[in-house]
């Protein structure tokens, strides 16, 4: 990479929520900059007012902010090169659209969109696709043919009118990429695309790279999406005879279904019960809500590390990395050219690895929220981080604390009936009953000092070993789940443990 001092930008626009995809654009934009001491740089790309939603900026701010991909600038970050939101800047783009037309490099298109309309028809209908180019354009109604006079009547009229950049046919546009390499197009394959338009706006191609330059961007690093626009946007630099200051460039590999089968889409989110988004979105237009990974229950560490890992892998064994860890050893030369497939299973697995790096203490608070609404008695912390510390192994999300763990919290009243008829037969019954009163003559409930003798006892009358520790595990938790059998009687107690047997063997008999 160039010496430049590294200025990366991540340059949404607020058309919806964000596609995890852009996330993680975002982060890959993230470890540039930190890795290279450089700034990482928030710019709302809202030119195009008919695509604006509302919420959509602020909910692209939140989803930064809960990853953790803070920026350094930007819309509501502040810097020096601001503003930041393109709608903000909107005196600064016509200036360069008049060089462009000034240098010989775009000129003024008045043909109405029933005109142009009307073209791509006959097109279509000879099966071939217009293109406003050097090969017609010169006998459209655009500026190129006029006089200045000429010109300057229709602009005086109102009628709208458009900038359109003026591709050289006879060129040969050569592009590097540094995830793909050179590429090259002719630019007589070109559209001489819009870069103005009569309402004041610019469109994106003349924002983005104006934006760009002003803003100092040494690296542009965006979706492949935006690759067909990359021809345009060197031919650019090169017409404002910004060749020097013209950024590197690297286009990312798109984010697959899980089959591979196309781009990763909200509704294959929908249909495989996982979420495309950061955060919770509420549509508000039609009030639809698409899920999010903050409120599935995904740690943003995870949700980073997860999204780190499409499209580009460190090339060894190793899965977790913190994004300091990322930052380190990230690079684009490292990032693939092929699609990289979501894998939902893999999403849940890093979750569960972030889950079991948590402390029982830090893990207990949020599973004490949980309970809370639930509804039942919080016991107190080290009870509660030794609850946590038992079933933590089994869970994937903090809300599946609860589902390995809510038998300390509620005595069972109903058993699973599958596991009763497994479990439970008159013999056992007997058995049971011997364990209750061998339990009721035990005074220390600890696991180290209950598992001994319990065992022993079992050994010396004979019993079985597995059928005695399944039934009393139904009897405590009401099916076949659930951790150690002695470390469950620790923590609920002498009383407790006498009592839920107590009610099983009655509800069995009866
Ligand atoms: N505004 C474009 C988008 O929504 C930005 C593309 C780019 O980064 O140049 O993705």
């Amino acid at each position: 990479m160039s010496q430049r001092p590294v200025r990366v930008r991540f340059a949404p626009s607020p058309t919806g929520p964000l596609h995890i995809g852009g996330l993680r654009t975002a982060i890959f934009n993230y470890l540039i900059a930190k890795q290279n001491n450089g700034v990482f740089i928030l710019r709302i790309e809202d030119t195009d007012q008919t695509r604006f939603v509302p919420g959509a900026e602020e909910y692209i701010i939140n989803s930064l902010k809960w990853a953790g991909i803070v920026p350094d600038e930007g819309v509501s970050f502040g810097g020096e090169y601001g503003p930041y939101r393109q709608s903000d800047r909107k005196s600064i783009y016509k200036a360069y659209a008049d060089q462009l037309i000034s240098s010989g490099n775009a000129y003024y298109s008045f043909d109405t969109p029933e005109e142009l309309d009307k073209l791509r028809k006959e097109h279509e209908a000879r099966k071939e696709t217009f293109i406003y180019n050097a090969a017609v354009r010169d006998g459209l109604n655009n500026s190129l043919k006029m006089t200045d006079e000429e010109i300057q009547k229709h602009l005086s009229s109102g009628q709208p009118y458009v900038i359109r950049f003026k591709f050289d046919p006879g060129e040969e546009i050569v592009m590097q990429d540094l995830i793909r390499g050179e590429v090259r197009v002719q630019a007589a394959t070109l559209d001489d695309k819009v870069l103005f338009k009569s309402d004041g706006m610019p469109t994106y191609h003349l924002a983005n790279v104006t934006d760009d330059y002003l803003m100092k961007i040494s690296h542009v690093i965006r979706g492949e999406e935006w690759l067909p626009s990359l021809p345009l946007h060197v031919a650019l630099y090169k017409a404002f005879g910004w060749e020097s200051s013209m950024p590197e460039f690297a286009h990312l590999p798109l984010i697959l279904k899980p089959d591979g089968k196309g781009k990763l889409s909200k509704r294959d989110g929908d249909k495989g019960g996982f979420p495309v988004f950061p955060l919770e979105w509420k549509d508000p237009e039609s009030g639809e809500t698409s899920s999010g990974y903050r409120e599935a229950g995904y740690f943003p560490e995870a949700c980073v590390n997860i999204l780190a890992f499409l499209g580009w892998n460190p090339g060894t064994e190793q899965e977790i990395f913190t994004l300091p860890e990322l930052a380190a050893i990230f690079s684009l030369e490292k990032v693939g050219k092929s699609g990289s497939k979501f894998d939902p299973d893999k999403a849940k697995w890093y979750n569960h690895q972030y889950l079991q790096q948590k402390s029982d203490a830090e893990l207990s608070k949020s599973f004490a929220e949980l309970l809370q609404t639930k509804g039942v008695e919080l016991p107190d912390s080290p009870k509660l981080q030794k609850i946590t510390g038992l079933v933590k192994e089994r869970a994937n999300f903090v809300r599946e604390l609860w589902d390995h763990a809510d038998f300390f919290f509620v005595r069972p009243t109903a058993y699973d009936p599958e596991v009763v008829k497994k479990r439970w037969n008159p013999q056992v019954a007997e058995q049971m009953k011997q364990i209750l009163e061998l339990l009721e003559r035990s005074d220390d409930f600890t696991a180290q000092s209950l598992e001994p003798k319990v065992k022993t006892f079992i050994e010396e009358k004979a019993f079985g070993m597995g059928q005695i520790m399944n039934a009393l595990r139904l009897c405590l938790v009401g099916t076949s789940k659930g951790p150690g059998i002695f470390d469950i009687s620790e923590i609920l107690g002498k009383e407790e443990v006498i009592l839920r047997i107590r009610n099983a063997v009655f509800q069995f008999e009866n």
